[in-house]
């Protein structure tokens, strides 16, 4: 399995274009792993979770071959994981399908001029499974993330034998379901956000501290091993550390931080 990160930031990127704290200062300066747009990864060049308005920049910077997408999975409906008017005209073409909650989808599944041949456009619920074009098994879990919006989801890919959970945006999973549900998976490899790293109040992100609890949690249940890839993701400006702060305080715990443009084989 082939993932291809495009973008590792929250909402704001880095650096936050109207921000002038210390960190966001010292990114415009060091440029390199500290520049991070805004969330978006492709697994084998064909599946697409989430993306925005920095997939633009991604096609010219990455070079990434948007149009080998034939599957696009949409975490939830906020506007760094997901921009309708980027992606409508798309649809056009029956090839492509997209998967996403009530929410992020509204609009396209009410579009006026909707045509006959959009038969792409599916309402995806927590721990439904769908095989896509190319053969990934992708499975979604009921995310910690917004009280009020239950089917925020992230997502569990399976290709080939291999395994990788996609955990964004999400706190640390309160309902027993859910890890119940998980429990039944061995993870080659984990990807998860940290949004928040050390805030006391995550408001339905994830901290270090529940990261730590999470891969706990996983190696319990035997979903993983000590030595299995665990990355991290998805982080606000706000957290003020740059990139290889981040890799000295994760690296003792067998966990490594992703930045744009970064390719992991599973
Ligand atoms: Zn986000
Ligand atoms: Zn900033
Ligand atoms: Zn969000």
């Amino acid at each position: 399995m082939k993932i291809k990160i495009l973008g590792t930031a929250a909402a704001e990127a880095w650096p936050a274009i109207f921000c002038n704290c210390e960190t966001c200062q010292k990114v415009r300066e060091l440029g390199g792993k500290d520049i991070r747009s805004r969330s978006s990864v492709i697994f084998d060049d064909t599946v697409l979770i989430d993306g925005s308005y920095d997939n633009f920049m991604h096609s010219i910077m990455e070079g990434v071959d948007f149009y080998k997408i034939k599957d696009v999975f949409i975490t939830h409906e906020h506007s760094d994981h997901f921009i309708y008017d980027d992606y409508y005209p798309f649809f056009f073409y029956e090839d492509l399908s997209l998967y996403a909650n009530e929410l992020a989808i509204k609009d396209l599944l009410t579009y006026p001029e909707k045509p006959e041949t959009w038969t792409g456009i599916n309402v995806i619920k927590p721990f439904e499974s769908v095989v896509t074009k190319d053969g990934h098994k992708i499975t979604s879990i009921k995310a910690e993330h917004n009280p009020d919006q239950v089917n925020q989801l992230n997502y569990i890919i399976e290709f080939q034998g291999k395994c990788v959970p996609w955990l964004t945006d999400t706190g640390l999973y309160e309902d027993e379901k859910t890890w119940e549900f998980l429990s039944q998976f061995k993870f080659d490899t984990v990807i998860s956000e940290c949004t928040c790293w050390r805030d006391e109040k995550p408001f339905y992100h994830q901290t270090f501290e529940g990261v730590l609890k999470a891969r706990e949690r996983f190696l319990k249940m035997g979903c993983i091993k000590e030595d299995t890839p665990y990355y991290l993701t998805h982080f606000s400006h706000n957290i003020k550390m740059l990139h290889n702060e981040m890799v000295e305080i994760a690296k003792p715990y067998g966990i490594d931080i992703c930045y744009d443009g970064l390719e992991i084989i599973v």
